[in-house]
């Protein structure tokens, strides 16, 4: 390939390479105050004769590590002999955020998944983000962008999927979510996104999905449910043998979030007791949990509710909570009749 080049990022990885590769895309960063460093995006390929090309992405939320942890086995566990096609995996996409440990980039404060597509590229991590759709959206046949709770946050292991004006694009993204079988599928509407990763790879045609596997401490049950659904999709996507797939292990929850999540936000700070656990299904109404008022001991505590029946899908981890804290977020359930409609329908 042509060497990369752009304000913040050159890249000589050679991506036609047969084999497994290990190498980075540099991103260089100065500013005012002295500070001058390259910061190594790291970057593998495995490849092996003819066949798709996959995408694969964790770490572009640096707090979350449940992606990279999840890439870093599946690049370790395959060599080239175990495929047709390639692999391209990025396990640490915002790389400075990965090394600060943040969300959001330590350079510029930008929230990589917020900063797609890049057309005017801002600082560092807008620069992330146009290398993606310059550089690595026109090799890739599909792909996933794994993400997790992060610190705050534990979620039920999902995959994602943004619904798009592109019904092939859309029925192709569907029916890698399903072949990942996780235990849900979480659908939201892409337009209500327009500056992540999932909408910026639609639009270049490609078939994408991101997860939300855990959080807040890490589970092996996320990562073995992270785990075993890459592994599908590249055995959907025919890059290893369909009898490395493990597709029969149970229905799918679809969780219908196009035009609503119901969220419990705190209406104070305090200490909040968690009444309800992850994957429960609950009432409208229904007592969410209690808040404590920290300095008022002798404040009755806050009753919280939640404003919608639905699936609990993802709750913070912590019983410290600000004012408009989202504790909890419940989506109702839907078919998969209902999710293939459009959201227009
Ligand atoms: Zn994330």
């Amino acid at each position: 390939m042509t060497p990369y080049r752009s304000g913040f990022i050159s890249c000589d990885f050679d991506f036609d390479a047969k084999g497994k590769h290990y190498g980075a895309a540099h991103l260089d960063y100065s500013n005012d105050e002295g500070v001058s460093r390259v910061f190594p995006i790291p970057i593998v390929s495995i490849t092996n004769g003819d066949g798709p090309t996959v995408l694969l992405t964790a770490g572009n939320h640096g707090n979350e590590d449940e992606g990279q942890l999840i890439l870093r086995r599946l690049i370790a566990d395959i060599s080239p002999g175990d495929i047709r096609g390639r692999i391209i995996a990025l396990p640490a996409l915002n790389y400075p955020a990965v090394r600060a440990n943040t969300r959001t980039s330590p350079l510029d404060g930008d929230n990589l998944n917020r900063c797609f597509p890049a057309s005017t590229v801002a600082g560092p991590t807008h620069a992330i983000a146009r290398f993606v759709v310059d550089a690595l959206l026109p090799l890739a046949d599909a792909g996933v962008d794994l993400h997790a709770g992060g610190a705050s946050a534990k979620y039920v292991n999902t995959t994602f999927l943004c619904t798009c004006e592109d019904a092939t694009v859309f029925r192709k993204s569907f029916d890698l979510a399903k072949a990942f079988n996780a235990p849900y599928m979480y659908v939201v509407d892409g337009r209500g996104s327009p500056t992540g990763f999932d909408p910026a790879a639609h639009a270049a045609d490609v078939p994408f999905i991101s997860t939300e596997l855990g959080g807040g401490w890490i589970d092996q049950e996320a990562l073995e449910v992270g785990y075993q659904g890459v592994r599908n999709v590249l055995a959907y996507l025919g890059i290893i043998a369909t009898s490395d797939a493990r597709t029969e292990s149970g229905q799918i929850t679809y969780l219908d979030a196009r035009k609503s999540e119901g969220v419990v936000y705190a209406p104070h700070e305090g200490l909040f007791e968690s009444r309800v656990d992850l994957g429960e299904e609950v009432e409208a109404g229904q007592t969410a949990g209690v808040l404590y008022s920290l300095d008022e001991v002798d404040r009755p505590p806050t009753v919280l509710k939640f404003p919608d029946a639905g699936i609990v899908c993802a709750k913070h981890i912590s019983a410290r909570v600000v004012s408009g804290t989202r504790t909890y977020i419940t989506v109702s359930t839907a078919t998969e009749h209902t999710i293939l409609r459009t959201v227009d329908d």
